[in-house]
Protein backbone atom coordinates (compact mmCIF):
# COMPACT_ATOMS: atom_id res chain seq x y z
CA UNK A 1 0.00 0.00 0.00
CA UNK A 2 1.54 3.29 -1.24
CA UNK A 3 0.77 6.38 1.36
CA UNK A 4 0.51 9.94 0.05
CA UNK A 5 3.31 12.34 1.12
CA UNK A 6 1.53 13.69 4.19
CA UNK A 7 0.43 10.27 5.65
CA UNK A 8 4.69 9.17 4.82
CA UNK A 9 5.71 11.78 7.13
CA UNK A 10 3.57 11.34 9.84
CA UNK A 11 5.69 8.05 10.02
CA UNK A 12 8.69 9.75 9.44
CA UNK A 13 8.01 12.39 12.74
CA UNK A 14 7.43 9.03 14.61
CA UNK A 15 10.33 7.93 13.97
CA UNK A 16 12.33 10.84 14.75
CA UNK A 17 13.08 12.25 10.83
CA UNK A 18 12.63 15.75 10.71
CA UNK A 19 10.20 17.47 8.57
CA UNK A 20 8.07 20.45 8.15
CA UNK A 21 4.91 21.49 9.71
CA UNK A 22 2.08 21.35 7.43
CA UNK A 23 -1.74 20.65 7.09
CA UNK A 24 -3.91 19.15 4.41
CA UNK A 25 -6.25 20.97 2.30
CA UNK A 26 -8.80 20.14 -0.17
CA UNK A 27 -10.04 23.30 -0.67
CA UNK A 28 -8.38 26.50 -1.82
CA UNK A 29 -10.34 28.04 1.15
CA UNK A 30 -8.72 25.50 3.68
CA UNK A 31 -5.47 26.28 1.81
CA UNK A 32 -5.62 29.98 2.80
CA UNK A 33 -6.03 28.83 6.08
CA UNK A 34 -3.73 26.45 6.78
CA UNK A 35 -1.08 29.01 5.15
CA UNK A 36 -2.11 31.66 7.57
CA UNK A 37 -1.83 29.19 10.70
CA UNK A 38 1.44 27.85 9.10
CA UNK A 39 2.51 31.73 9.10
CA UNK A 40 5.65 32.66 6.66
CA UNK A 41 6.33 31.59 2.92
CA UNK A 42 4.22 27.83 1.96
CA UNK A 43 4.31 25.43 -0.38
CA UNK A 44 1.61 23.74 -1.98
CA UNK A 45 2.37 20.28 -2.69
CA UNK A 46 -0.29 18.04 -4.86
CA UNK A 47 -1.00 14.72 -3.06
CA UNK A 48 -1.13 12.05 -5.37
CA UNK A 49 0.20 8.54 -5.15
CA UNK A 50 2.35 9.09 -8.45
CA UNK A 51 6.06 10.27 -8.48
CA UNK A 52 7.38 13.76 -10.44
CA UNK A 53 4.99 15.82 -9.41
CA UNK A 54 6.89 18.79 -9.30
CA UNK A 55 7.86 18.73 -13.14
CA UNK A 56 3.84 18.14 -13.59
CA UNK A 57 3.47 21.42 -11.71
CA UNK A 58 1.74 19.83 -8.79
CA UNK A 59 3.94 21.93 -6.35
CA UNK A 60 3.85 25.41 -5.86
CA UNK A 61 5.60 28.22 -3.84
CA UNK A 62 3.59 30.61 -2.01
CA UNK A 63 4.24 33.59 0.01
CA UNK A 64 1.06 35.03 1.31
CA UNK A 65 -1.79 32.82 2.07
CA UNK A 66 -3.85 34.49 -0.93
CA UNK A 67 -0.64 33.19 -2.92
CA UNK A 68 -1.34 29.93 -1.63
CA UNK A 69 -5.37 29.89 -2.31
CA UNK A 70 -4.84 30.42 -6.01
CA UNK A 71 -2.01 28.27 -6.01
CA UNK A 72 -4.62 25.42 -4.81
CA UNK A 73 -7.11 26.37 -6.78
CA UNK A 74 -5.04 25.80 -9.66
CA UNK A 75 -3.51 22.29 -8.45
CA UNK A 76 -7.02 20.82 -6.89
CA UNK A 77 -8.56 19.00 -9.56
CA UNK A 78 -5.28 18.62 -12.24
CA UNK A 79 -4.62 15.36 -13.62
CA UNK A 80 -1.29 14.30 -12.76
CA UNK A 81 -0.11 10.90 -14.98
CA UNK A 82 -3.88 9.77 -14.58
CA UNK A 83 -4.11 10.68 -10.50
CA UNK A 84 -6.45 13.50 -9.93
CA UNK A 85 -5.32 15.59 -7.36
CA UNK A 86 -8.59 16.06 -5.04
CA UNK A 87 -5.66 16.30 -1.38
CA UNK A 88 -2.96 19.12 -1.00
CA UNK A 89 -0.62 19.37 1.82
CA UNK A 90 0.53 22.53 2.71
CA UNK A 91 3.44 23.14 4.66
CA UNK A 92 6.36 25.44 5.83
CA UNK A 93 8.66 26.46 2.87
CA UNK A 94 12.54 26.27 3.25
CA UNK A 95 15.47 27.37 1.65
CA UNK A 96 17.68 24.87 0.03
CA UNK A 97 21.04 24.69 -0.13
CA UNK A 98 21.99 20.94 -0.75
CA UNK A 99 19.23 18.65 -2.04
CA UNK A 100 20.45 14.69 -1.64
CA UNK A 101 18.68 11.21 -1.66
CA UNK A 102 18.01 8.83 0.79
CA UNK A 103 16.30 5.33 0.45
CA UNK A 104 15.85 1.77 1.95
CA UNK A 105 14.19 -0.95 -0.47
CA UNK A 106 14.12 -4.07 -0.85
CA UNK A 107 16.74 -6.04 -3.43
CA UNK A 108 14.18 -8.83 -3.96
CA UNK A 109 17.93 -10.13 -5.77
CA UNK A 110 19.83 -10.36 -2.75
CA UNK A 111 17.04 -10.51 -0.45
CA UNK A 112 18.19 -7.90 2.13
CA UNK A 113 17.01 -4.47 2.47
CA UNK A 114 19.06 -1.83 -0.09
CA UNK A 115 20.32 1.70 1.07
CA UNK A 116 20.71 4.21 -1.35
CA UNK A 117 21.99 7.86 -0.64
CA UNK A 118 23.84 9.94 -3.11
CA UNK A 119 24.25 13.98 -3.18
CA UNK A 120 22.92 13.99 -7.01
CA UNK A 121 19.27 13.69 -5.01
CA UNK A 122 15.72 16.32 -6.00
CA UNK A 123 15.81 14.91 -9.69
CA UNK A 124 14.94 11.61 -10.87
CA UNK A 125 17.17 8.81 -9.45
CA UNK A 126 16.65 6.51 -12.08
CA UNK A 127 18.00 8.84 -13.95
CA UNK A 128 20.75 9.17 -11.59
CA UNK A 129 21.26 5.63 -11.56
CA UNK A 130 21.51 5.34 -15.53
CA UNK A 131 23.70 8.27 -16.75
CA UNK A 132 25.78 8.31 -13.21
CA UNK A 133 26.13 5.08 -11.31
CA UNK A 134 29.11 6.13 -9.05
CA UNK A 135 27.06 8.66 -7.66
CA UNK A 136 25.06 6.44 -6.06
CA UNK A 137 26.13 4.95 -2.20
CA UNK A 138 24.26 1.31 -2.23
CA UNK A 139 24.80 -1.12 0.67
CA UNK A 140 22.87 -3.72 1.81
CA UNK A 141 21.75 -4.79 5.38
CA UNK A 142 21.95 -7.95 7.22
CA UNK A 143 17.86 -8.15 8.17
CA UNK A 144 19.09 -10.41 11.12
CA UNK A 145 21.60 -8.12 12.28
CA UNK A 146 19.78 -4.63 10.73
CA UNK A 147 21.26 -1.66 10.00
CA UNK A 148 24.73 -0.60 12.22
CA UNK A 149 26.43 2.46 13.07
CA UNK A 150 29.07 2.10 10.78
CA UNK A 151 26.71 1.57 7.75
CA UNK A 152 25.65 5.22 7.97
CA UNK A 153 29.19 6.36 8.08
CA UNK A 154 30.47 4.06 4.84
CA UNK A 155 27.14 5.25 2.99
CA UNK A 156 28.34 8.85 4.39
CA UNK A 157 31.74 8.74 3.32
CA UNK A 158 31.14 6.84 0.16
CA UNK A 159 28.29 9.47 -1.40
CA UNK A 160 30.94 11.93 -0.29
CA UNK A 161 29.33 14.47 2.68
CA UNK A 162 31.46 16.27 4.06
CA UNK A 163 30.62 18.73 6.66
CA UNK A 164 30.95 16.95 10.07
CA UNK A 165 27.96 18.82 11.05
CA UNK A 166 25.90 17.35 8.43
CA UNK A 167 27.55 14.11 8.71
CA UNK A 168 25.79 13.29 12.13
CA UNK A 169 22.72 14.59 11.03
CA UNK A 170 21.99 12.72 7.73
CA UNK A 171 23.74 9.17 10.15
CA UNK A 172 21.01 9.68 12.89
CA UNK A 173 18.13 10.19 9.86
CA UNK A 174 19.78 6.61 7.91
CA UNK A 175 19.02 4.44 11.34
CA UNK A 176 16.10 6.19 11.58
CA UNK A 177 14.54 5.24 8.08
CA UNK A 178 15.72 2.04 8.77
CA UNK A 179 13.84 1.65 11.87
CA UNK A 180 10.79 3.35 10.08
CA UNK A 181 11.38 0.57 7.54
CA UNK A 182 11.35 -2.12 9.85
CA UNK A 183 8.39 -0.98 12.19
CA UNK A 184 6.11 -0.15 9.50
CA UNK A 185 7.08 -2.96 7.79
CA UNK A 186 7.57 -1.18 4.78
CA UNK A 187 8.59 -2.38 1.05
CA UNK A 188 9.81 1.07 0.63
CA UNK A 189 11.02 4.29 2.59
CA UNK A 190 12.43 7.25 0.30
CA UNK A 191 13.59 10.54 1.02
CA UNK A 192 13.89 12.82 -2.16
CA UNK A 193 14.98 15.44 -1.98
CA UNK A 194 16.71 15.02 1.90
CA UNK A 195 17.88 18.96 2.36
CA UNK A 196 20.42 20.68 3.57
CA UNK A 197 19.23 24.16 4.60
CA UNK A 198 21.59 27.14 4.37
CA UNK A 199 22.08 27.09 7.90
CA UNK A 200 22.90 23.56 7.49
CA UNK A 201 19.90 21.59 9.21
CA UNK A 202 19.23 18.25 7.64
CA UNK A 203 15.11 17.66 6.67
CA UNK A 204 13.41 15.31 4.52
CA UNK A 205 11.15 17.49 2.13
CA UNK A 206 9.39 14.51 0.38
CA UNK A 207 8.36 11.12 1.60
CA UNK A 208 7.60 7.87 -0.21
CA UNK A 209 6.60 5.10 1.83
CA UNK A 210 5.35 1.86 0.45
CA UNK A 211 4.10 -0.49 3.30
CA UNK A 212 3.67 -4.66 2.94
CA UNK A 213 -0.08 -5.42 2.47
CA UNK A 214 0.68 -8.36 4.39
CA UNK A 215 1.18 -7.09 7.17
CA UNK A 216 -1.69 -4.19 7.91
CA UNK A 217 -3.27 -6.31 9.92
CA UNK A 218 -0.35 -5.82 12.65
CA UNK A 219 -0.65 -1.76 11.78
CA UNK A 220 -4.38 -0.80 11.95
CA UNK A 221 -3.56 3.19 12.18
CA UNK A 222 -1.64 2.54 8.71
CA UNK A 223 -3.89 0.57 7.15
CA UNK A 224 -6.78 3.26 8.03
CA UNK A 225 -4.61 5.86 5.71
CA UNK A 226 -5.88 4.00 2.27
CA UNK A 227 -7.75 6.46 0.65
CA UNK A 228 -10.04 3.80 -0.99
CA UNK A 229 -11.49 6.37 -3.85
CA UNK A 230 -7.74 6.72 -5.07
CA UNK A 231 -8.23 2.82 -5.98
CA UNK A 232 -9.14 0.70 -9.06
CA UNK A 233 -12.78 0.34 -8.40
CA UNK A 234 -12.69 -3.72 -9.29
CA UNK A 235 -9.78 -3.72 -6.95
CA UNK A 236 -11.19 -1.75 -4.55
CA UNK A 237 -14.44 -4.45 -4.43
CA UNK A 238 -12.11 -7.26 -4.28
CA UNK A 239 -10.22 -6.02 -1.44
CA UNK A 240 -13.66 -5.59 0.53
CA UNK A 241 -14.60 -9.23 -0.81
CA UNK A 242 -11.18 -10.53 0.84
CA UNK A 243 -11.08 -12.18 -3.43
CA UNK A 244 -7.48 -12.24 -4.43
CA UNK A 245 -7.23 -10.02 -7.90
CA UNK A 246 -5.41 -7.68 -10.60
CA UNK A 247 -6.73 -5.79 -12.74
CA UNK A 248 -5.33 -6.74 -15.94
CA UNK A 249 -6.66 -5.13 -19.51
CA UNK A 250 -7.40 -7.83 -21.37
CA UNK A 251 -11.54 -9.62 -22.26
CA UNK A 252 -11.17 -13.07 -20.81
CA UNK A 253 -11.91 -13.15 -17.05
CA UNK A 254 -9.61 -15.96 -15.36
CA UNK A 255 -10.69 -17.94 -11.82
CA UNK A 256 -8.27 -20.53 -10.91
CA UNK A 257 -7.49 -22.50 -7.52
CA UNK A 258 -3.99 -21.54 -6.93
CA UNK A 259 -1.46 -18.62 -7.86
CA UNK A 260 0.86 -21.01 -10.09
CA UNK A 261 -1.90 -22.60 -12.09
CA UNK A 262 -3.69 -18.83 -12.33
CA UNK A 263 -0.48 -17.69 -13.92
CA UNK A 264 -0.31 -20.68 -16.25
CA UNK A 265 -4.07 -19.98 -17.29
CA UNK A 266 -2.90 -16.28 -18.11
CA UNK A 267 0.10 -17.69 -20.55
CA UNK A 268 -2.51 -20.31 -22.07
CA UNK A 269 -5.14 -17.49 -23.13
CA UNK A 270 -2.37 -15.70 -24.19
CA UNK A 271 -0.85 -18.38 -26.31
CA UNK A 272 -4.09 -19.44 -27.92
CA UNK A 273 -4.62 -15.49 -28.99
CA UNK A 274 -6.85 -14.12 -25.79
CA UNK A 275 -6.10 -11.72 -23.62
CA UNK A 276 -6.47 -11.84 -19.33
CA UNK A 277 -8.81 -9.80 -18.00
CA UNK A 278 -7.33 -10.17 -14.15
CA UNK A 279 -5.74 -12.60 -12.15
CA UNK A 280 -8.03 -13.74 -9.57
CA UNK A 281 -6.69 -16.95 -7.30
CA UNK A 282 -9.97 -18.78 -5.60
CA UNK A 283 -7.74 -20.20 -3.54
CA UNK A 284 -8.08 -23.25 -1.60
CA UNK A 285 -11.93 -22.94 -1.30
CA UNK A 286 -14.26 -22.39 -4.08
CA UNK A 287 -17.45 -22.86 -2.08
CA UNK A 288 -20.13 -20.85 -3.47
CA UNK A 289 -19.93 -17.75 -1.04
CA UNK A 290 -16.18 -17.38 -2.80
CA UNK A 291 -17.29 -18.03 -6.64
CA UNK A 292 -20.43 -15.90 -6.38
CA UNK A 293 -17.59 -12.98 -4.95
CA UNK A 294 -14.77 -13.90 -7.50
CA UNK A 295 -17.62 -13.59 -10.03
CA UNK A 296 -19.04 -10.10 -9.00
CA UNK A 297 -15.50 -8.67 -8.80
CA UNK A 298 -14.89 -10.42 -12.81
CA UNK A 299 -17.93 -9.07 -14.20
CA UNK A 300 -17.78 -6.12 -12.65
CA UNK A 301 -15.29 -5.21 -15.06
CA UNK A 302 -17.08 -4.26 -18.05
CA UNK A 303 -14.12 -5.52 -20.61
CA UNK A 304 -14.99 -9.17 -19.98
CA UNK A 305 -16.64 -10.48 -22.74
CA UNK A 306 -15.71 -14.28 -21.14
CA UNK A 307 -15.21 -15.94 -18.09
CA UNK A 308 -12.74 -18.92 -17.99
CA UNK A 309 -12.31 -21.40 -14.71
CA UNK A 310 -9.54 -23.48 -14.60
CA UNK A 311 -10.03 -25.73 -11.54
CA UNK A 312 -6.92 -28.59 -10.44
CA UNK A 313 -8.62 -30.62 -7.54
CA UNK A 314 -6.04 -31.80 -4.65
CA UNK A 315 -7.13 -31.44 -1.44
CA UNK A 316 -10.07 -29.47 -3.14
CA UNK A 317 -12.57 -31.79 -4.46
CA UNK A 318 -14.15 -30.43 -8.00
CA UNK A 319 -17.63 -31.56 -7.06
CA UNK A 320 -17.92 -29.39 -4.38
CA UNK A 321 -16.65 -26.37 -6.97
CA UNK A 322 -19.15 -27.82 -9.08
CA UNK A 323 -21.38 -27.29 -6.84
CA UNK A 324 -19.95 -23.68 -5.91
CA UNK A 325 -20.58 -22.55 -9.58
CA UNK A 326 -24.13 -23.69 -9.75
CA UNK A 327 -25.08 -22.48 -6.46
CA UNK A 328 -23.50 -19.11 -7.17
CA UNK A 329 -24.81 -19.22 -10.94
CA UNK A 330 -28.44 -20.14 -9.06
CA UNK A 331 -27.58 -16.68 -7.10
CA UNK A 332 -26.65 -14.26 -9.67
CA UNK A 333 -27.21 -13.66 -13.50
CA UNK A 334 -24.51 -13.86 -15.45
CA UNK A 335 -24.79 -13.16 -19.76
CA UNK A 336 -21.14 -14.04 -20.28
CA UNK A 337 -20.13 -17.42 -21.88
CA UNK A 338 -18.22 -19.13 -19.15
CA UNK A 339 -16.03 -22.39 -19.76
CA UNK A 340 -15.18 -24.73 -16.55
CA UNK A 341 -11.96 -26.63 -17.14
CA UNK A 342 -11.96 -29.38 -14.32
CA UNK A 343 -9.48 -32.04 -13.32
CA UNK A 344 -8.13 -33.98 -10.29
CA UNK A 345 -10.07 -34.72 -7.31
CA UNK A 346 -13.15 -35.80 -8.44
CA UNK A 347 -13.21 -34.35 -11.37
CA UNK A 348 -15.39 -36.66 -13.36
CA UNK A 349 -18.06 -35.97 -11.22
CA UNK A 350 -17.74 -32.51 -11.27
CA UNK A 351 -18.24 -32.20 -14.79
CA UNK A 352 -20.99 -34.75 -14.48
CA UNK A 353 -22.67 -32.59 -12.61
CA UNK A 354 -22.64 -29.55 -14.86
CA UNK A 355 -23.12 -31.20 -18.04
CA UNK A 356 -26.83 -32.13 -15.76
CA UNK A 357 -27.40 -29.20 -14.90
CA UNK A 358 -26.50 -27.51 -18.07
CA UNK A 359 -26.98 -23.72 -17.62
CA UNK A 360 -27.12 -22.29 -20.45
CA UNK A 361 -23.89 -20.27 -20.81
CA UNK A 362 -21.93 -22.77 -19.30
CA UNK A 363 -19.04 -25.07 -21.50
CA UNK A 364 -17.52 -27.97 -19.76
CA UNK A 365 -13.67 -28.59 -20.97
CA UNK A 366 -10.94 -31.16 -19.75
CA UNK A 367 -7.90 -29.53 -20.24
CA UNK A 368 -6.49 -26.22 -19.86
CA UNK A 369 -5.83 -26.03 -23.44
CA UNK A 370 -9.45 -27.11 -24.77
CA UNK A 371 -10.78 -24.50 -22.31
CA UNK A 372 -8.84 -21.60 -23.20
CA UNK A 373 -9.14 -22.45 -26.64
CA UNK A 374 -13.39 -22.83 -26.09
CA UNK A 375 -13.34 -19.41 -23.67
CA UNK A 376 -11.48 -17.37 -26.31
CA UNK A 377 -13.78 -18.57 -29.43
CA UNK A 378 -16.44 -17.52 -27.71
CA UNK A 379 -15.90 -14.26 -26.65
P1 LIG B 1 8.11 15.27 -6.39
O1 LIG B 1 8.39 16.09 -7.61
O2 LIG B 1 6.79 14.55 -6.51
O3 LIG B 1 9.21 14.34 -6.04
O4 LIG B 1 7.91 16.28 -5.16
P2 LIG B 1 8.95 16.90 -4.09
O5 LIG B 1 8.26 16.98 -2.80
O6 LIG B 1 10.23 16.14 -4.10
O7 LIG B 1 9.20 18.36 -4.59
C1 LIG B 1 9.82 18.64 -5.84
C2 LIG B 1 10.72 19.83 -5.72
O8 LIG B 1 10.00 20.96 -5.26
C3 LIG B 1 11.84 19.64 -4.71
O9 LIG B 1 12.92 18.92 -5.21
C4 LIG B 1 12.19 21.09 -4.39
O10 LIG B 1 13.08 21.57 -5.37
C5 LIG B 1 10.85 21.82 -4.53
N1 LIG B 1 10.34 22.07 -3.16
C6 LIG B 1 9.51 21.28 -2.44
N2 LIG B 1 9.34 21.79 -1.19
C7 LIG B 1 10.09 22.94 -1.14
C8 LIG B 1 10.38 23.92 -0.12
O11 LIG B 1 9.93 23.86 1.02
N3 LIG B 1 11.20 24.94 -0.47
C9 LIG B 1 11.75 25.05 -1.71
N4 LIG B 1 12.55 26.06 -1.96
N5 LIG B 1 11.53 24.14 -2.68
C10 LIG B 1 10.72 23.10 -2.41
MN1 LIG C 1 10.43 14.05 -4.48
Amino acid sequence: MDLYEYQGKELFTRAGIPVSEGRVATTPEEARQAAEELGGPVVVKAQVLVGGRGKAGGIKLADTPTEAESHAAEILGMDIRGHVVRRLWIEKAWDIAKEYYLSVTFDRGEKKPLFILTTAGGIDIEEVAEKNPGALARLHVDPLVGSQPWQARWLIFTSGIEDPDEQKQVAAIVEKLYGAFVDFDAMLCEVNPLIVTPAGEVRALDSKFTVDDNALFRHPDVAEMRDVEAADPQERLAREKGVTYVKLDGEIGILGNGAGLVMATLDVIDQVGGRPANFCDLGGGGDAQGVVDALEVITSDEQVQAIVFNIFGGITRCNEVAQGILTALGQMTIEHPIVVRLDGTNAAEGRQMLVEAAPPNLHVEETMLSAAEKVVSLR
